[in-house]
């Protein structure tokens, strides 16, 4: 065994989760033990104290991403749950699955994707409107696809494959012009990039912490309160928490984790942009001048700053994922990369399957330096020619898919 496999490799994998930021924790830390209030305790200090604190969690938060007030904003166990909260709170309080339409993209979460699955198997009518080569969606497509009946459009922020940026605010024009609500999941947009829900014309939206250096298991689905009103029928019933919205007491740490990993993404938004994406750059270069024949998956401008999917033909990326050890790196989606099956964002853009499967996602993020993406181009570029040694010929049969 090499001895860079001994050590901890190289992340590179940003997009399945990031590392909680030591200032986050330091901020959540007593909230656990000191200060363990159920904020709906409302008899006693303890609760008292917890309750503020989620209230100033929320106020934050809701700032952050441009609502006009913090009621707007509904705490959750996560992105899926905010997707699945969206999706069938909006069609269960219009009349139910039988009566509805939903129009989303083929691009999505298997959150969203699967959430509009089952709707569909309820009776509702769902249509999935394809996406250019470069993995964006059309809003003129959206737009024919309205009809009296939908109750929902569903359109990502960013990519969590390939990155790409989605034309929100032209979609939440038309949506607007139409009279349809407008659900975005950001889950990968949030933090990276600005975000804000007015000037997108956003009606709701999707995000988690575990994304942007916060802690795993909270999100928020902010929901609008004015012009338009939503009904949501909601996921789960008990106690009436979040105005009825979402049922459970509030994990009052990682609600205060939140708000404070937000607020780091922000402080350091405009210089991270420009240091991640110079890493981005350098990284695309390498392998570029390395690997001739590599292509860029998906638009090459309008996308996230840390992230690269590059197609490498003839290569497995599985077994090159495999045999770099000392690179923490995925082909795509960790919900999807189970399956075994090629990615359904690669195969919404055109790729044969035998290209899907010579793709790999890098995302850079917080913690990699510029020694970090030198060495990344070194190893892969090593690991390649090792592949290709191994089954010569490969690169020849594959290139031109
Ligand atoms: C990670 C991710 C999710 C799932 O988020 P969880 O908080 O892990 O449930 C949903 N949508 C997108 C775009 C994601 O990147």
């Amino acid at each position: 065994m090499s001895a860079a496999a001994l050590e901890t490799p190289i992340y590179l994998d940003h997009h399945a989760t990031t590392p909680c930021d030591p200032r986050v924790l330091d901020a959540m830390l007593p909230w656990f033990t000191e200060s363990f209030g159920n904020p709906s305790s409302a008899t006693h200090r303890f609760g008292w104290a917890a309750e503020a604190a989620v209230e100033d969690a929320r106020e934050r938060l809701a700032r952050d991403i441009g609502a006009s007030d913090s009621r707007e904003i509904v705490f959750t166990s996560g992105t899926t749950e905010s997707d699945n909260l969206a999706l069938q709170g909006v069609v269960r309080a219009a009349g139910g699955p039988a009566s509805g339409h939903v129009v989303t993209s083929a691009v999505e979460h298997p959150a969203v994707l699967d959430a509009c699955a089952a709707l569909e198997r309820d009776g509702c009518e769902v249509t999935v409107v394809p996406v250019d080569g470069g993995g964006r969606v059309d809003p003129g497509a959206v737009a024919a696809a309205l009809t009296e009946r939908t109750r929902l459009v569903s359109v990502m922020a960013a990519n969590g494959e390939i990155g790409v940026l989605e034309p929100l605010a032209e979609i939440g024009a038309v949506c607007r012009e139409r009279g349809v609500l407008f659900h975005t999941d950001a889950a990968q947009m949030a933090g990276k990039l600005p975000l804000d829900v007015g000037a997108l014309g956003v009606d709701l939206l999707s995000m988690c912490a575990h994304k942007l250096y916060g802690p795993k298991g909270v999100g928020l689905l902010y929901v609008r309160e004015r012009s338009p009103r939503i009904r949501l029928e909601p996921l789960l019933y008990g106690g009436g928490h979040e105005r009825g919205r979402r049922s459970g007491t509030l994990p009052v740490p990682l609600v205060v984790g939140f708000a404070r990993a937000v607020e780091l993404c922000l402080e350091e938004m405009p210089a991270e942009v420009e240091r991640i994406t110079a890493l981005r750059e350098r990284l695309r270069e390498g392998l570029a001048d390395g690997l001739p024949d590599a292509r860029v998956n998906g638009d090459p401008e309008r996308r996230l700053p840390g992230n690269l999917n590059v197609c490498i033909p003839g290569v497995e990326a599985d077994a090159l994922i495999a045999a770099l050890k000392d690179v923490a790196l995925s082909a795509g989606s960790a919900c999807a990369s189970a399956s075994g099956e090629p990615s359904h964002v690669l195969r919404a853009i055109g790729l044969s399957d035998s290209a899907a499967r010579a793709s790999l996602r890098f995302g850079l993020g917080r913690s990699n330096t510029p020694e970090q993406v030198e060495r990344v181009v070194q190893r892969v570029l090593e690991e390649v020619g090792a592949l290709r040694e191994r089954s010569p010929g490969a690169g020849r049969r594959l290139s031109g898919n």
